[in-house]
């Protein structure tokens, strides 16, 4: 069993994670299947403990310069949301470069670099003031998208799935608790490709806060632990080719690397 098998794997089934899970309409004992569905887990620093993926949201048009250049008024829009698939989460260890396979059907596939905020705790209808208090810690991601197949999904008004939601599209570095961290509400955040900065802004420049996300988020959908969320990318989006080596930087994280292949 290779490395990314044990990330999706069943390597864990024998610690009790995998069943009994808390969310309504999932059985509650163990049963007999057919075959076994791979689950996700992301390494925890510090920890012999690994994160079990629930859901996997994303927020759209999070900071004003990428916004507009998505073509949006970023003064009128509330924050919106969508979703990755659990196991488009792609493990990248810290100090390696992970092999990132260009994916089907586009002509134009784009990094995003994004904070990811991990939840511990769950609810609904979270206050702003409380909305921290459910996250478990911090790591940083890749939302990375096929821009001509969400561009076209848009212009149809059809859903953005096949830009957003496919095999392997986010790339995530391990979790940082939040007690070794703190919460994130500024630094830094930065994406070169080849060694050329093409992303640098601060995470003070989100329109929404992740307290903001939490709690907007929380209205629309009972929030679990396990949900992680992909907090939105700076302006300076852009398109990578096979052979690229791609780098993200989060002050106080260690960085992430990925070369397309
Ligand atoms: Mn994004």
């Amino acid at each position: 069993m290779d490395r990314r098998d044990f990330f999706h794997g069943t390597a864990l089934l024998s610690s009790g994670a995998l069943l009994g899970c808390a969310t309504p309409g999932v059985a509650q004992q163990q049963a007999r299947t057919p075959f076994t569905v791979p689950a996700t887990y992301i390494p925890i620093i510090g920890s012999d403990e690994v994160f079990p993926v629930r859901r996997i949201y994303c927020i759209g048009r999070n900071y004003a310069a990428h916004s507009r250049e998505m073509g949006s008024d970023p003064t009128r829009e509330p924050p919106f949301f969508f979703q990755k698939p659990t196991d488009a989460i792609q493990y990248v260890a810290a100090g390696t470069v992970a092999d990132h396979p260009y994916p089907s059907l586009t002509k134009n596939y784009h990094y995003e670099a994004e904070l990811v905020a991990a939840l511990g705790k769950g609810g609904r209808n979270v206050p702003v003031e409380k909305a921290l208090e459910l996250v478990f810690g911090y790591t940083l991601g890749l939302d990375m998208t096929r821009r001509d197949l969400q561009r076209f999904m848009g212009d149809q008004k059809k859903p953005w799935e096949i830009g957003k939601s496919f095999d392997k599209s986010a790339p995530i570095g391990a979790i940082h608790k939040v007690a070794q961290t703190g919460h994130f509400t500024k630094g830094a955040i930065w994406l070169k490709v080849n060694g050329q900065t093409k992303q640098s802004a601060d995470l003070n420049m989100m329109m929404w806060s992740v307290a903001e996300q939490i709690a907007n988020l929380s209205q629309a959908f009972e929030l679990f632990p396990g949900d992680i969320i992909y907090s939105g990318t700076p302006e300076n989006v852009g398109p990578v080719m096979v052979g690229d080596v791609i780098e993200m930087h989060i002050d106080g994280l260690p960085g992430l690397s990925v070369r397309i292949v």
